[in-house]
């Protein structure tokens, strides 16, 4: 009878099988089948590295959906929350800690807004900028009881609540979940007209990312955000932008909005401003917006601990330096330039701004999910999305040289690896 996981390692060679086998037969038996995750077993990491359990190490470059910005295991960052964890990580909002302030201040003042609801994961930001626009239309804009709706964009990705997941176009992540919330009406994404013309006297918010991630790296005609801020101001709308993706240094800006030089109403934030350690998202905005939250009308027992808004203060004043968003604008500059030299070469087309790029292989080689093994067995982690898609998010402390070697074996991977 083994007691551990590392008990079954120390057998594992007695029995032919690798720790990476033992690994994923154990996982396999003990947990629910909502991921297919490639047969790689993370140990340990550092850096823009990750090692398995039998010690193979592979580039990240996935950097867990852009949670982990600023590299796994940051020093500055795990310093934060080890000095947090010898003092104090959790009161709960019933108390004040020293640490809440600090955060929503530096958040606050990096976003150029008012305020910070500090919750825990991506959704439950989604879910309390939805709540915080209806009553935002109730309360402000005169939007009777029960009518607010929100336009969203198809192809979003926002979450997995039941709320999110009625407003997605996607059937896996949504049937057999209803019944779904009403109130949102979804348009095609980067169709300005289309905003313009479903909004009407009960909108109180267009909610969208401004490059769709989990769609494959999407970026909207240059006109859309720009013409949607418009749209919402000409219409008291609140433009809320989910950047939790695409956010906090990962497209070489602060916000990808600045990009277009558009700021919403709201951001959304979450993945990389728990600096990889927690999971810590916000929702940020003026006092006209979040100040309609009274006590007691929202809520999270974890929300704005002390740990996480500890390691949030520093990813804040790491990220206020602009040294990360330089970076990810070099560096990706670099991963585009040499990415879209192989088109023509398995590769039909590279989108992204920044250390982001979502690369469409030409389907005829293979399935995105066939060369993201390939990619694994030559030490590179990717994911794939939507069939033939793969996406490039490596942590920003990735060196130019590890960029060039990725692509080297992408190239090499598309030209000798798959099937035909
Ligand atoms: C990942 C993601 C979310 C959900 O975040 P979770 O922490 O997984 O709940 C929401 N919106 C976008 C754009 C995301 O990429």
């Amino acid at each position: 009878m083994l007691n551990t996981v590392t008990d079954s390692f120390a057998d594992a060679a007695t029995d032919g099988l690798t720790n990476t086998d033992l690994a994923i037969e154990l996982e396999a038996k003990h947990t629910a089948r909502n991921y297919a995750p490639l047969p790689v077993v993370a140990h340990s990491a550092t850096g823009a590295w990750i090692t398995d359990v039998d010690g193979r190490r592979y580039l990240d470059c996935l950097a867990a959906y852009s949670a982990v910005n600023f590299g796994h295991r940051n020093p500055t960052i795990t310093a934060a929350a080890h000095a947090q964890l010898d003092i104090m990580t959790l009161a709960s909002r019933a108390f004040h800690s020293d640490r809440l302030g600090p955060f929503n201040e530096a958040l606050s003042r990096l976003a150029g807004k008012d305020m910070v609801l500090p919750m825990n994961s991506g959704a439950e930001a989604v879910e309390s900028g939805i709540k915080v626009a209806r009553k935002w239309g109730a309360e402000v804009k005169g939007v009777p009881a029960g009518l607010a709706n929100i336009v969203v964009a198809e192809n979003n990705f926002h979450g997995r609540t039941i709320s999110i997941v009625s407003f997605s176009s996607d059937p896996v992540a949504r049937d057999g979940f209803g019944p779904y919330t009403p109130g949102f009406r979804a348009v095609p994404f980067g169709d300005a007209d289309a905003v313009a013309a479903t909004i009407d006297e009960n909108t109180v918010a267009v909610l969208l990312e401004p490059i769709q991630g989990e769609a494959g790296i999407i970026m909207p005609p240059e006109d859309f955000l720009p013409r949607v801020r418009r749209i919402c101001t000409d219409h008291n709308v609140l433009m809320i932008a989910d950047e939790i993706q695409s956010g906090l240094a990962r497209t070489g800006y602060t916000f990808a909005c600045e990009h277009w030089g558009v700021v919403p109403d709201v951001y959304l934030l979450g993945k990389a401003l728990g600096g990889a350690v927690v999971p810590l998202s916000a929702v940020v905005a003026d006092a006209d917006v979040l100040g309609v939250l009274n006590p007691g009308e929202h809520g999270s027992t974890f929300g704005g601990n002390p740990l996480a808004t500890a390691i949030g203060t520093t990813v804040v004043e790491m990220l206020a330096t602009g040294e990360f968003q330089s970076r990810s604008k070099e560096l990706g500059a670099r991963l585009h330039e040499r990415l879209r030299a192989l088109i023509g070469r398995g590769v039909l087309a590279v989108r992204g701004l920044g250390l982001w790029a979502g690369v469409d292989v030409d389907p005829a080689l293979g399935t995105g999910k066939q060369l993201s093994l390939a990619l694994a067995d030559r030490g590179i982690l990717v994911k794939d999305t939507h069939g033939s898609t793969l996406r490039f998010a490596p942590p920003i402390v990735i060196t130019a040289e590890e960029i060039d070697w990725a692509v080297d074996q992408l190239a090499e991977a598309l030209a000798h690896d798959l099937p035909r």
